[in-house]
């Protein structure tokens, strides 16, 4: 690896990227980190460790540092987290096979655990729609074996996409995957990109970015965004000027919203989810693997409570 953690593929990346940042290392020792998320009022970053059942908690000092401390244990194998409207922290559960909501006073409220009489597989990434409501996928990886879940058979006939609506209703919303993981709105909201990580077990298979249009909390118009040439993609997050930032293999893959890949961040460790953070947000926060890495960028992410 070069001393820059910088490949760039097109020159409009360049404006995205403080070329002298270099990647930090702010905590190694996890098993699978996922689910990273900011926390702006308290200046902390939760992220999942999936497979030693805890939700660790990054809290940023004074010189941008920062101590680690363990927020939830058991975690009921929590993987991808996000924030909803007013500020609480939503859980995607592997154990529970359930999307959760951590109340103020710290009780955790199911907000879905089964479609149709049957249990959900697996809810593995989740966002929240600026009209509160909440959106997540439905793969398998939670009930494949013991390590990141319980062992299973699946319930539901398809891995899909969910939206559960702010008046309680859930809906399966789209359901041709290998694998739904990573989710992320376009700046308007009128598109949906949904990472398909079904090469993870299937290694001949496609290892797309999916676009749908988005209206009225409906999904049409499946195409192929992009695609990841190395690695899978999985947990993505979009920035102010619209541009998409995927796990892959190799590192963090910043895609424009024409689908031309711009560059991407080399990490040591393959990417399973990243989150914006920071007091200006124009710092990444990286789940790969063993280690939460971060860098500054010259682009922030899209603002979420
Ligand atoms: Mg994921």
């Amino acid at each position: 690896m070069s001393s820059s953690p910088f490949q760039i593929d097109d020159p409009r990346f360049l404006h995205l990227i403080a070329s002298s940042a270099r990647l930090d290392e702010l905590f190694t020792g996890c098993r699978w980190a996922e689910g990273p998320v900011w926390f702006a009022d308290t200046l902390c970053l939760l992220w999942s460790d999936i497979p030693n059942q805890r939700i660790l908690r990054w809290s940023m000092d004074a010189t941008g540092g920062g101590s680690v401390s363990v927020f939830r244990q058991p975690s009921n194998f929590a993987n991808g987290q996000t924030r909803d409207r007013q500020g609480r922290l939503v859980t995607c559960e592997h154990g529970g096979r359930r999307v959760t909501r951590t109340e103020v006073d710290g009780s955790i409220t199911v907000l879905a655990e089964s479609y149709q009489g049957k249990r959900l597989n697996s809810p593995n990434d989740v966002i929240v729609a600026s009209d509160g409501a909440i959106w997540f996928s439905d793969p398998t990886y939670g009930i494949l074996s013991d390590y990141e879940g319980y062992q299973s058979e699946p319930e539901q006939p398809a891995k899909g996409i969910y939206r559960l609506a702010p008046d309680g209703q859930l809906a399966q919303v789209a359901s041709d995957f290998l694998q739904p993981n990573g989710l992320a709105f376009s700046l308007d909201e009128r598109t949906l990109y949904v990472a398909d990580s079904g090469a993870s077990h299937a290694p001949d298979a496609p290892r797309h970015i999916f676009a749908f249009d988005v209206r009225d909390g409906r999904l049409s118009g499946q195409r192929v965004f992009a695609t990841i040439d190395v690695g899978i993609p999985d947990g993505m997050r979009v920035d102010v000027q619209g541009n998409l930032w995927s796990s892959a293999g190799d590192g963090v893959h910043c895609i424009a919203p024409d689908g031309t890949r711009l560059g991407k961040i080399l990490v040591p460790q393959s990417v399973a989810n990243l989150t914006f953070g920071g007091p200006k947000r124009n710092r990444l926060f990286i789940a790969a693997s063993a280690s939460l890495y971060a860098i500054y960028l010259a682009v922030s992410g899209v603002q979420t409570p």
